[in-house]
């Protein structure tokens, strides 16, 4: 009988966020796939637990994640982990999931933190609807195209960036937005863990020269509403023509000139209305 693939969520900088049930799942596993032994080794250290690891990370995951199901459909269970956070968010796991899928494989999660909505729950802006748009590419064209794409997004949106690249990010966050709220959520669940609640282009300006330190999340406005304009009826337009040339007594046409003036309709069209309807 197959086994099954379990995904367990590694805390994103606190060890105290490593749940019982997290816990549990490691020590009841068969093997464990981690993104970087080393790091999942000192995990396991911590809570005195000890199991198989085989890596599993960007490089050597297509015939790793062959090799991992086959195992399970062989009856062995597997944890995977990344070095931090949810697997398969900005992380590996996303096909190895989607290869178990395929498969037939069962897939359980035992959940735990991500940088993502940690972030955007504490940034302050508006969490009903949201885009998670990753890490943006550093490839000139593929990264134009994604903020290109952006542009008119009305959700809120979060970006994950390294800190060495937080300046161009913040710079070409605010030339393809224009000045929005952003938060920037810096080192979460660790020691020094700061939302910074800002606008883009004081974001911008403050790190152009770099300065910025450990691993930070941006939260940023969506896109304004577009303003809703207003619309009047001819009908509506004919009887404040109507009602301008009784209480001013002036003439329909001047008054329908006036009327077209202050409401964008053609004054030919309001007067005849006004003419029909008189
Ligand atoms: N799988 C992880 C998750 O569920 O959040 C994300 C892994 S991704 C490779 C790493 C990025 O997540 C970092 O560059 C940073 O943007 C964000 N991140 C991870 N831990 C963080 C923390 N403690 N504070 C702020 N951002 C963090």
């Amino acid at each position: 009988m197959s086994g099954t693939l379990t995904i367990v969520g590694t805390p994103i900088g606190n060890l105290g966020d490593f749940s019982p049930r997290a816990v549990q799942a490691l020590e009841e596993t068969d093997f464990i796939a981690a993104e970087d032994t080393r790091v999942t080794l000192r995990l396991l250290n911590h809570f005195g637990i000890k199991k198989p690891l085989v890596s599993y990370y960007e490089h050597n995951k297509r015939e790793r994640g062959e090799q991992i199901c086959a195992r399970i459909e062989a009856g062995e269970n597997c944890v995977l982990v990344s070095d931090a956070g949810m697997p398969a968010i900005s992380d590996p796991g996303e096909e190895l999931v989607a290869q178990c899928a395929e498969r037939g494989i069962p897939v359980l999660a035992v959940p735990g933190p991500s940088a993502v909505v940690t972030a955007l729950a504490l940034s302050g802006l508006p969490t009903g609807r949201f885009t998670f748009e990753g890490f943006l590419s550093m490839n000139k064209k593929s990264r134009r195209e994604h903020l290109a794409q952006l542009t008119d997004e009305r959700r809120t949106m979060v970006f994950y960036e390294a800190p060495h690249k937080l300046p161009t990010t913040l710079r070409d966050l605010y030339e393809a937005l224009g000045d929005r709220r952003v938060a920037l959520a810096r080192e979460l669940t660790k020691v020094h863990e700061e939302v910074q609640r800002t606008t883009l282009r004081e974001a911008a300006a403050r790190y152009a020269d770099g300065g910025a330190r450990g691993e930070f999340v941006l939260v940023v406005e969506g896109a304004p509403e577009p303003e809703q304009e207003e619309t009047v009826s001819l009908e509506d337009a004919a009887r404040a023509v109507r009602e301008l040339a009784e209480r001013e007594g002036v003439s329909l046409s001047e008054a329908a000139r006036r009327v077209a003036a202050l409401t964008g309709l053609k004054k030919s069209a309001i007067y005849h209305a006004a003419s029909a309807s008189e």
